[in-house]
């Protein structure tokens, strides 16, 4: 491979190629402190000394950056040998002794991206370590986060360490445990091109949460087409989704994708310096949109068909709230109790306009003696739709097997909004749809149940490809039908259409 170098033909370790610069930088590195802040020697010659040793293959930088012995987090270097983690460089540090031990010599500063060589203590500038940076630090330059958004332009195949090809974006994420419900949630947040840019083009170095820096690069690796594996794991941000969520959710414990991206998004929002007001983070300018829920109290009289649907009585007072949403949650209607021997097999169908008439401000919804109905008052770029599929009583979770049919393209909201002038287009398309599968009778609680999404690939119309966990499949589209919806997000038709101009331009 060209970008390896070999080194030179002395040993390594004794024979050091010039003694003296390299004393000069053993002293330095027994008197600094502060490590990070010395400027280290660069050792001209001993810059290809040990680059041969390196093995790209140990590496990938997806665990939570601390040290393997002590466990701090602070100051920390990857072995480009074996790919492990020790705190510091100097004399008594965790990588000196790796490096005296194990006879293991090159190291990565994981902030700075800066290579040392130990117990020497050299600084290396090579040219050959950049695309290691590169997979430890990813960068992006508009153009290219422009393309990814381009219907004219197919996304460019890359190719990994072992040459394997795979498309930046569509790339496995580990299970790491029973973590499956949320790596749907970040791919499909992940696909979403205003949030995917804004994560991408940042650098996010500075005062930003954990969580933010943590999820913008999940989110530079997981579109990074210079990987050395063609798959990322989710670890690093998940121990942070951990902590932050007080263990609510966490990667050994499967739980509700719609549960999990309420609470991100919310997270999100906050970490990201959002307040109350519209638009006031790249969560809200994306997801939020507004709805007007009308309730009534229902009042039972003795005269009325108690079978009869509750409805809206005008003689009496309706009380109107405006409530902001990140996502619409929308209810299946209750499948079949009884099925005979030949509806057996028939499994339940509905169509998404039937679901959605929940919106039209006409249907009502009775429960808990109060009577609702909505209607949209302002729609999102993208629209989050929640599929509840899932009942849960004090002794069981019930799963609701009904399938939904829906288009690909051209969802029209229109009906379900009071468009107040001005607004924006209302036909969506979909590009993110996420499918729960389990064996009959059993639900998300069990072993063998499973969480999958669909992604589509910008640059074609009809390119889809199904994610479960580490497992990318391109997919027909007829397949995207046959799931068990959970989750969709939903793409103004305008939107693209201008990023398209953007881009020609
Ligand atoms: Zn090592």
């Amino acid at each position: 491979m060209a970008s390896r170098k070999v080194g030179s033909d002395q040993e390594h370790g004794s024979g050091v190629v010039d003694d003296r610069p390299a004393k000069r930088a053993r002293v330095e590195a027994l008197d600094s402190e502060e490590e990070d802040n010395s400027a280290p020697q660069v050792a001209p010659q001993a810059s290809d000394l040990y680059l041969d040793t390196i093995n790209r293959a140990k590496l990938d930088f997806d665990f939570e950056k601390v040290c393997s012995v002590s466990l701090s987090n602070i100051n920390i270097y990857g072995c480009l040998v074996c790919g492990k983690y020790f705190q510091g460089r100097g004399r008594s540090s965790y990588a000196y002794a790796h490096s005296i031990h194990e006879d293991h010599h090159v190291f990565i500063n994981l902030e700075s991206t800066k290579v040392y060589v130990l117990p020497d203590g050299y600084l290396v500038n090579d040219p050959s370590l950049e695309d290691i940076a590169y997979v430890l630090s990813p960068k992006f330059t508009k153009a290219y986060v422009q393309q990814l958004s381009s219907k004219s332009t197919p996304l460019k195949t890359s190719y990994d360490l072992t040459q394997n090809s795979y498309l930046p974006g569509f790339i496995g994420l580990n299970n790491i445990k029973k973590n499956d419900h949320m790596n749907v949630i970040i791919h499909a947040l992940l696909h979403v091109p205003p949030l995917r840019d804004y994560l991408l083009l940042g650098s996010f170095k500075g005062k930003e949460t954990e969580l933010v820096k943590r999820f913008a690069a999940l989110a530079k690796k997981l579109w990074n087409p210079r990987l050395f594996k063609s798959q990322v794991s989710p670890h690093e941000f998940l121990q942070e989704v951990g902590r932050e969520s007080a263990r609510n959710f966490t990667l050994e414990k499967q739980g509700d994708p719609a549960e999990f991206l309420g609470w991100l998004l919310n997270t999100l929002h906050r970490h990201m310096g959002g307040t109350r007001k519209k638009n006031s983070s790249i969560i809200f300018s994306t997801f939020q949109g507004h709805l007007r829920q009308e309730q009534q109290q229902i009042v039972v009289r003795p005269d009325t068909d108690t079978d009869a649907k509750p409805q809206f009585d005008i003689d009496r007072e309706v009380k109107t709230t405006a409530t902001p949403f990140l996502f619409l949650a929308v209810d299946l209607p209750p499948p079949p109790l009884f099925q005979d021997a030949v509806e057996k097999n028939i499994i339940p169908q509905v169509s998404i306009y039937s679901i959605l008439a929940k919106f039209d401000g006409v249907t009502a919804q009775g429960n808990a003696g109060i009577l609702k109905r909505y209607k949209c008052q302002q729609l999102p770029p993208y629209i989050i739709l929640n599929f509840k599929r899932f009942t849960k009583n004090i002794f069981v979770e019930e799963k609701n097997p009904t399938i939904v049919n829906f288009p690909l393209r051209g969802l029209d909201f229109r009906e379900y909004l009071d468009a107040p002038p001005n607004h924006p287009p209302t036909a969506y398309d979909l590009i993110a749809n996420v499918t729960h599968e389990s064996t009959a009778g059993t639900t998300r609680d069990k072993e063998n149940t499973v969480y999958k999404v669909h992604l589509r690939a910008s640059g074609t119309d009809d390119d889809w490809y199904q994610i479960q966990d580490l497992i990318v499949e391109k997919t027909r589209k007829e397949m995207i039908f046959l799931g068990e919806t959970v989750l969709q997000v939903w793409e103004r038709r305008d939107v693209t259409s201008k990023e398209e101009m953007d881009v020609d331009r």
